[in-house]
């Protein structure tokens, strides 16, 4: 196995998964070398901010530049490529926030570049720099020198001031769709010699939550227990739930089985499953039924009704020392509600569904779910 080439990352723009728009824009600004002096980057955590910055970074710097892009062979590019780029700088600002630590970079903004063609500053994490860095940092950002170039990046675009915002050029990184995530982990996974199927690759990628950087740690993870990544491995992975499982359940639930589904969900703790992890899946699970079910208006009425009945699970399942209990009960819950001849009619039968939740809650005892406890 070679899994350790997994932390593999995009050198170009055309590399790049999931954000084609921006890949569009940038390739277009680096072409017609009409790019500004600073630009921002933000999403969640493994969409590519930090990937991009570099790329830009690369070919900002690079002496010859192909199409606008780095040419990978030019001095500036070789020494990009061994991580020891003298105009190249990165800065993390989770833990460098206060001012001297900019004052450096606006120092070093006087001096031309080195080898490159220009200086370039990746600001990681911008948002969590003090008030004076920002304030330091905003004089160089609005007479910025020529040969300088700043490429920030940040979870959280809210935080960092208007007046930084206004002087960058700022794109916003969507979350990977989850079949691009997952074809890509396929590719990966083709290039490193990982055997991994398509239904695990999948459930990595819905387990992801859109970020690749997670996606392919959870791959590496996976690859490092077994020669071949299954569902199954993956499942022991995000805490031991198969998905043919909740399948099974929600079905179970959905017919009112109120015996097999509780037998289904004990079967599942009874192989290692954690309790929260069912509660998140079958809320996953939940959701995409009501999605296919949403032009189907009786189905939908009852399924949305599971739902509101779940959701208020919430709280109970995070904050126990007894998650098993809890997990069972709700589930015997949701298979009762399920099995009641006709919610519609209960819910419509005073106009709206208003306040019926509680009134259908209130058919268990006070609180079922105490009670277990
Ligand atoms: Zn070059």
């Amino acid at each position: 196995m070679s899994f350790l080439n997994i932390s593999y990352r995009p050198s170009s723009l055309s590399q790049v998964i999931g954000q084609e728009a921006i890949v569009k824009a940038l390739a277009r600004s680096l072409l017609e070398d009409i790019s500004p002096s600073a630009f921002l980057f933000y999403g969640i955590r493994g969409v590519g901010k930090t990937t991009l910055a570099r790329i830009l970074a690369y070919s900002f710097a690079c002496l010859s530049p192909v199409n606008g892009e780095a040419c990978s062979s030019c001095p500036s590019c070789q020494a990009f490529k061994n991580g020891s780029h003298l105009d190249i700088t990165e800065l993390d600002a989770a833990s460098r926030t206060g001012v001297d630590d900019i004052r450096e970079i606006i120092n070093a903004c006087q001096y031309t570049p080195v080898i490159g063609r220009s200086k370039v500053f990746i600001i990681d994490e911008i948002h969590m720099l003090s008030k004076s860095a920002f304030n330091a940092l905003l004089k160089t950002l609005e007479e910025p020198p020529t040969h300088v170039k700043f490429i920030f990046a940040t979870t959280e675009v809210n935080k960092v001031p208007d007046t930084i915002l206004s002087r960058c050029l700022i794109f916003q990184l969507r979350p990977i769709s989850l079949e691009t995530l997952s074809n890509h982990l396929i590719t990966v996974a083709e290039k490193d010699n990982i055997k991994l199927t398509k239904d695990a690759s999948d459930l990595i990628a819905d387990e992801a939550g859109g970020s690749v950087r997670d996606a392919l740690s959870l791959l590496k993870q996976a690859s490092l227990l077994s020669e071949k990544v299954t569902t199954e491995v993956v499942a022991s992975i995000i805490g031991g739930v198969q998905p043919r499982d909740i399948k099974n359940l929600l079905t179970l639930i959905s017919e009112g089985r109120v015996a097999d589904a509780s037998i289904c969900v004990k079967s599942m703790l009874a192989s290692g499953a954690d309790a929260l992890s069912i509660y998140k899946q079958l809320q996953k699970a939940l959701y995409a039924e009501i999605v296919e079910k949403k032009n189907n208006k009786s189905e939908l009425t009852r399924l949305l009704y599971l739902w509101q009945v779940l959701l208020k699970q919430y709280e109970n399942i995070s904050n126990t020392a007894y998650p098993d209990c809890i997990i069972g009960a709700t589930v015997i819950m949701l298979a009762h509600v399920a099995s009641f001849p006709d919610i519609g009619s209960i819910l419509n039968s005073s106009g709206n569904g208003n306040g019926k939740i509680e009134e259908i809650l209130s058919l268990f005892p006070k609180s079922i779910v105490s009670e277990v406890e």
